[in-house]
């Protein structure tokens, strides 16, 4: 570099440190300044997208679902979604229900004759071959799927693998979803079964930063078991907390379906100029869509439109320049804005306690947030919106947006 070039680089920086404490003087508050590096809805025309809902997460009698693979897509169906991802357990024998007697025998799901290969960590898909419609003949996108279920549950996307056994880790596991082309989340880490040892953050950890985000995407952050919820949220703050802006995690929220006439409603909704499979994976990879959970155990087959008891986003708007972003929406009481949580320590201990981290603080109420001005923000903020119903609390969430220090 040129004596010249250094000098006009040192008084450029000088400028820029002086345009940036002047822009930090002019805020209201003492607020560091930031500037906006990650936003999710960066690109979407949201006057000519339509809403697609997404299903990530259902089981069928191919695994220890209660219906065969038709009826669940007559019942998605029905219901307005137009993506969906059939995620059998991979360590499970289909007709597992008929077997315990809770499902009559006539109604035992079929499976291709002979059996795959892989049987019986086969993901259940095409779906032609286990009794069902083409996607497109239901006007969907059909995402074959698998739930690897051996070890903490992961589910896995646009790829075949099932593991025949319990040798693989998850580490193992995650890099073969990534040979084969597909993406992961990790599912429900808070479950309250007795189907594996819960994990400490730090193992979370661990796994976001050996695994990229161009297949490890996220965590299911709601899921329609009821003890998992302030847990899988409250890990979720954390982990944005540690890796915003520079590893996003998106959350999902799906209702893990078992039985139709017991669902918890939770899904991912995908706005989109076009419906397409590679339109639906680069949302999943880029966090272009949000997620909704209602706290209500309703029968699938026999609720309300979803738009009557969800919030709805009609637009998610960014002001650089202003140091905004807008949540235009319907049918909500609240909107929050909810930042990194005030500790990193945990609350309580994660094994036995269903809310073992501090929940992200909530920084500003109201449809438009300034980022510049108001305190408390970390390196992230996502919205919730709410909506109550007597008892019963609908809600949607989006993406986080990050944040940088400004230099
Ligand atoms: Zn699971
Ligand atoms: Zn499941």
């Amino acid at each position: 570099m040129s004596c010249f070039r250094r000098i006009v680089g040192i008084v450029l920086a000088g400028l820029c440190i002086g345009i940036a404490a002047i822009a930090a003087g002019c805020a209201a508050s003492s607020e560091p300044a930031r500037t906006i590096v990650v936003n999710p809805y960066e690109g979407v025309d949201w006057s000519t997208v339509q809403h697609h809902r997404a299903a990530l997460h259902v089981h069928t009698l191919q695994s220890d679902g209660h219906h065969r693979l038709e009826e669940v897509l007559a019942a998605y169906h029905k219901a307005g979604f137009t993506i969906l991802s059939i995620t059998d357990h991979d360590n499970m024998k289909p007709n597992r229900h008929v077997e315990g007697g809770r499902v009559p025998k006539e109604q035992a799901s079929p499976f291709p004759d002979p059996k795959p290969a892989d049987y019986p960590a086969n993901t259940t898909w095409p779906w032609a071959d286990f009794g069902g419609p083409a996607p497109q003949d239901l006007g969907m996108v059909g995402i074959e799927g698998n739930e690897l279920s051996y070890r903490h549950h992961i589910n896995s996307f646009f790829n075949g693998f099932g593991a025949p056994d319990r040798e693989m880790d998850e580490d193992a596991l995650l890099l073969e979803v990534k040979k084969r082309g597909g993406l992961a989340f990790l599912n429900h880490p808070g479950i309250d079964a007795n189907w594996w040892t819960r994990q400490p953050v730090e193992w979370y950890v661990e796994r976001f930063q050996k695994h990229g985000p161009d297949y490890l995407v996220g965590i299911e952050v709601t899921n329609c078991s009821v003890p998992t919820e302030k847990y899988d949220e409250g890990l979720w703050d954390q982990l944005l907390a540690r890796f915003m802006p520079h590893r996003p995690i998106w959350g999902f929220g799906t209702d893990d379906m078992h039985t139709l006439n017991s669902v918890r409603e939770s899904d991912a909704v995908f706005p989109l100029n076009r419906l397409s499979e590679a339109n639906v994976r680069l949302a999943m990879e880029t966090g272009r869509f949000y997620f909704r959970k209602s706290s209500r155990r309703d029968d699938f087959r026999q609720r309300r439109r979803p738009e009557e008891l969800f919030p709805q986003i009609k637009a998610i708007r960014v002001d650089a320049k202003a140091g905004t972003i807008t949540i235009d929406a319907s049918n909500y009481d609240t909107i929050k804005w909810i930042s990194a949580p005030e500790s990193l320590e945990p609350q309580a201990d994660y094994k036995t306690s269903n809310a073992p981290w501090p929940l992200g603080r909530v920084v500003h109420v109201g449809k438009t947030l300034n980022y510049r001005q108001t305190p408390g923000i970390g390196n992230y903020v996502r919205v919730e919106l709410h909506r109550r119903d007597g008892e019963d609390l609908f809600r949607t969430f989006t993406n986080p947006f990050g944040f940088a220090a400004a230099q």
